[in-house]
């Protein structure tokens, strides 16, 4: 298996069944398997990158286009007008499980700060 490959590219591909919300031909979004708030959604980009520790310049446009997707997708949902929070998990210290870069999209209910 390739090393970068992880559970989400098998989404990607639709190998494994996932609640897929919005897809297009730089990102897809679908609901966390295990929500941690009412809305859990998580945006995903196509190209592969493990986190955001591998980010390059080209990639300015599709984390922008993600952000937007973010945005649309809570509107949708109905959690845009009372708030949500879009959170990166990056590395070990950032609780980061999946090694394919994701958006959490949380709404539904009043977030706590600081995060865990
Ligand atoms: P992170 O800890 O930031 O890497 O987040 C990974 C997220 O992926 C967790 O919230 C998991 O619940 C979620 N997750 C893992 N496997 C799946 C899956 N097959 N379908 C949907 N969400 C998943």
């Amino acid at each position: 298996m390739n090393e970068q490959e992880t559970i989400f590219h098998k989404i990607i591909r639709k190998e494994i069944q996932a609640d897929i919300l919005y897809e297009d031909e730089l990102c897809l979004a679908f609901r966390d398997v295990n929500p941690v708030s009412p809305s859990h959604i998580l945006i995903i980009p196509k190209k592969t990158i493990p986190s955001l520790k591998e980010i390059e310049a080209e990639d300015k446009e599709l984390l922008g286009h993600m952000l937007l997707c973010c945005s649309e997708i809570a509107r949708e949902q109905n959690i845009a007008d009372e708030g949500y929070r879009v959170v990166i998990n990056t590395g070990e210290n950032g609780c980061q499980s999946v090694f394919q870069l994701h958006m959490h999209l949380l709404g539904g209910r009043k977030m706590t700060w600081p995060p865990g």
